[in-house]
C-alpha cells in the first residue's frame, strides 16, 4: 500500500475527550472516528487490525470444532418474550418498532436467535453435540459508553453457542473453548489471565472470564501468586469517582486484613471506620467453585446509577438480597447478630447504600453458623491478602490451607465462557429425541470474545511515548518503507519500488510512505501507527547497497544488504 493512495488520517494532537491511552492512540493513529456516543467508524488502519483479530478468532473457533453462521442483528421481540428477557432487561436492550408497529430489538447477544434456530434444525441426539459461532455486530445501549471501542454501544463480538444432551458433553466443549481462548489470546500476543467469574448472581454454573491485564481495566481480578486460583472482582466504576479516569495503577493490592471473625468485630470495624462512601456499593460473596478445591470470592461493586440494572437483572435470581439504605441500617442489622442478614446460605448478597466520600468495601460470606463480613479498603493499608485469609473470611474457618498471596490487578474483560445449562433451551422448549426415543431438552454453553475491545486492550499493553507497538500478529502492516527525499532522487525511488515489489511478492503487508513529507513526519507517523518493522532508504546507504532496519518494539537498528532484505524479514 502506498501512503499517497491510502487514508492515513493521523493526528498530531491528542483529542481532548479521550481518557485512556488506547482511545487516544486509536484516534491519533487514524484507526477510528467517533460518530456519536459509543458509535465509531473504523478507518482503513482500524479495519485492517479488526480483520486480523477476527481471523485469529475464526481459525481457533474452527479448530475447536465450531461452525460459522451469521445471524441478524435485528431480532423480533417474540423470541425475547419467550425467554423472559424482554421483561428482565433494562434499557441496555434497545427496542424499536417497524412500520407495522411490531416490536424488535437490536441484538446485544444471540442466545434467543440461536436457540430458536437449533430447535428447528436439530431433531436427534445423533446431531449433537453442536457448536455454532458468528462474528457479528452487537448493540448494547451502555449506560456509560467510554474509552472508545473498549466500551462502545455498537461493537464486534465473536459469540459461540454449544448444544448438548449431557453435562459431560457440555464440559468437554467448555474445556475445548477454554483452550481455544487461551490459544487466541496467546496468538494475539497479549498478557492475559483466565479467571473464575461471578456466577453467584446468575446461578451456580461454571463461568470463566479472560482478562487482559492493564491499568485502565474496569474490573479487578484477584489471583494467587502460588496456585491457579483466580477470580474476577467486578469493580465497575466503584473505584473511580464519577467523571474521573480510572486510577492509573495496574496493581491493586491495597487490601486491609483486619482480623474480623465475628459479628461483633464487624460492628466494631464499621464504627471505627472513618471511611465515607459516596457511592452505592453492591457486594456479593459467593462460594461457587465447581471443583470445591478453591473458594471463589466475588465482589460486585456498583455505583448508584447502575443499581437499578443490577436489581432488574441479577438480584431477583439470588437469595433474598438485603438492601440497606444507610450505614446505620447495616450496623443495626449486624448488631442484631447472626441470622439477621437473612437465611444463611452459601451466598448472601448484601447491598450497602452509603452516602459519603471515601471507599470501604465489604467481603461477606457465610457458613452454617452465621455470616462473616469484613471491611476492605482499597485505598489504604497496603497489605497482601492470602488465599487462606479469603478462605477464612468466607468460610469462617481458622485452619489455613491457602497457597500464596492474593494479588489483585486491574483487568479488561476480553472473553467470557459460560455453562448456561437449560436456561434458554427450557424457555424455548429446544429439545431433541434422545437415544431412548424420548424428547429431551438440550443443555447449552455460550462463549463470547470482544473482537473490537481486544484492539483497545492490545494497545493498552503495547504502547510507548511515540505511539502504538503492534504485536506482529495483528499489525495493520508488518513493514514500513520510508524513503528519504524520494521526490528529489530517482535512485531512491527505484530502490524503494523494487523493495516494495519484492516484499509484497513475498507476502508481506508493506506500507510504502511515498508522501512528499519531511523524514521526521514520516518516522513519527509510522511509529504512531505502530508498524513493527521499518526500513529506511537513504542516499548514503545506497552507495553501499544497504538500507537501515529499525525494530519498533526494541528500537534495535541494523544495516541490511539490499539483496538480503526479504530473507532478513522472514
Ligand atoms: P462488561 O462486563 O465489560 O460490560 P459483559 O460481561 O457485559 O462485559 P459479555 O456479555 O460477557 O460482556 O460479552 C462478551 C464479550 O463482549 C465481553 O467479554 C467483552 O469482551 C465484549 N463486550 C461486552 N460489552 C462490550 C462493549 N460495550 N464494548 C465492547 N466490547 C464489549
Ligand atoms: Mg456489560
Ligand atoms: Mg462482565
Ligand atoms: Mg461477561
Amino acid at each position: 500500500m502506498r501512503s499517497s493512495q491510502y487514508l492515513l488520517s493521523t493526528l498530531k494532537e491528542t483529542p481532548a475527550d479521550a481518557e485512556v491511552i488506547s482511545h487516544k492512540l486509536m484516534l491519533r493513529a487514524g484507526m477510528v472516528r467517533r460518530v456519536a456516543s459509543g458509535l465509531y467508524t473504523y478507518l482503513p488502519t482500524g479495519v485492517r487490525v479488526l480483520r486480523k483479530v477476527e481471523q485469529i478468532v475464526r481459525e481457533e473457533m474452527n479448530k475447536a470444532g465450531a461452525i460459522e453462521v451469521l445471524m441478524p442483528m435485528v431480532q423480533p421481540a417474540e423470541l425475547w418474550q419467550e425467554s423472559g428477557r424482554w421483561e428482565q432487561m433494562d434499557a441496555e436492550l434497545l427496542r424499536f418498532k417497524d412500520r407495522h408497529t411490531r416490536d424488535f430489538v437490536l441484538g446485544p447477544t444471540h442466545e434467543e436467535v440461536i436457540t430458536d434456530l437449533v430447535r428447528r434444525e436439530i431433531t436427534s441426539y445423533k446431531q449433537l453435540p453442536l457448536s455454532l459461532y458468528q462474528i457479528q455486530t452487537k448493540f448494547r445501549d451502555e449506560r456509560r459508553p467510554r474509552f472508545g471501542v473498549m466500551r462502545a454501544r455498537e461493537f464486534l463480538m465473536k459469540d459461540a453457542y454449544s448444544f448438548h444432551l449431557s453435562q459431560d458433553s457440555l464440559q468437554q466443549t467448555y474445556d475445548a473453548m477454554y483452550q481455544a481462548y487461551c490459544n487466541i489470546f496467546t496468538r494475539l500476543g497479549l498478557n492475559f489471565r483466565p479467571v473464575l467469574a461471578d456466577t453467584g448472581a446468575i446461578g451456580g454454573s461454571m463461568s470463566h472470564e479472560f482478562h487482559v491485564l492493564a491499568a485502565s481495566g474496569e474490573d479487578a481480578i484477584a489471583f494467587s501468586d502460588a496456585s491457579d486460583y483466580a477470580a474476577n472482582i467486578e469493580m465497575a466504576e466503584a473505584l473511580a469517582p464519577q467523571g474521573e479516569p480510572a486510577a492509573p495503577s495496574e496493581v491493586l493490592t491495597e487490601v486491609a486484613t483486619p482480623n474480623v471473625k465475628t459479628v461483633a468485630d464487624v460492628a466494631t470495624l464499621l464504627n471505627q471506620s472513618s471511611a465515607k462512601v459516596c457511592k452505592t456499593l453492591v457486594v456479593y460473596a459467593t462460594k461457587a467453585d465447581a471443583k470445591a478445591t478453591q473458594t471463589l470470592v466475588a465482589l460486585v461493586l456498583r455505583s448508584d446509577h447502575e443499581l437499578n440494572e443490577i436489581k432488574a437483572e441479577k438480584l431477583p435470581q439470588v437469595q433474598s438480597p438485603l438492601v440497606f439504605a444507610s450505614e446505620e441500617e447495616i450496623r443495626a442489622a449486624i448488631g442484631a447478630g447472626p441470622g439477621s442478614l437473612g437465611p444463611v446460605a452459601s451466598k448472601i448478597p448484601v447491598i450497602v447504600d452509603r452516602s459519603a466520600a471515601h471507599l470501604t468495601d465489604f467481603i461477606c460470606g457465610a457458613n452454617k453458623d452465621g455470616y462473616h463480613l469484613t471491611g476492605v479498603n482499597w485505598q489504604r493499608d497496603i497489605q497482601d491478602y492470602t488465599v487462606a485469609d479469603i478462605r477464612n473470611i468466607v468460610e469462617g474457618d481458622a485452619s489455613p490451607c491457602g497457597k500464596g498471596k492474593l494479588v489483585i490487578k486491574r483487568g479488561i474483560e476480553v472473553g467470557h465462557i459460560f455453562q448456561l445449562g437449560d436456561k434458554y433451551s427450557q424457555a424455548l422448549k429446544a429439545g431433541v429425541l434422545n437415544e431412548e426415543g424420548k424428547h429431551q431438552i438440550m443443555t447449552m454453553g455460550c462463549y463470547g470474545v470482544g473482537v473490537s475491545r481486544i484492539i483497545a486492550a492490545a494497545i493498552e499493553q503495547n504502547n510507548d511515548e511515540y505511539g502504538i507497538i503492534w504485536p506482529d500478529a495483528i499489525a495493520p502492516f508488518q513493514i514500513a518503507l520510508i524513503p528519504m527525499n524520494m521526490h528529489k532522487s530517482v535512485r531512491i525511488e527505484e530502490a524503494t519500488v523494487r523493495l516494495y515489489n519484492e516484499l509484497t511478492a513475498a507476502g508481506f503487508e508493506v506500507l510504502f510512505d511515498d508522501r512528499k513529507e519531511r523524514p521526521g513526519v514520516m518516522f513519527a507517523d509510522m511509529e504512531l501507527i505502530g508498524i513493527p518493522h521499518s526500513i529506511v532508504i537513504g542516499e548514503r546507504n545506497l552507495d553501499n547497497q544497504q538500507v537501515e532496519y529499525k525494530n519498533r518494539r526494541t528500537g534495535e537498528k541494523a544495516m541490511l544488504d539490499i539483496p538480503g532484505v526479504v530473507a532478513a524479514m522472514q
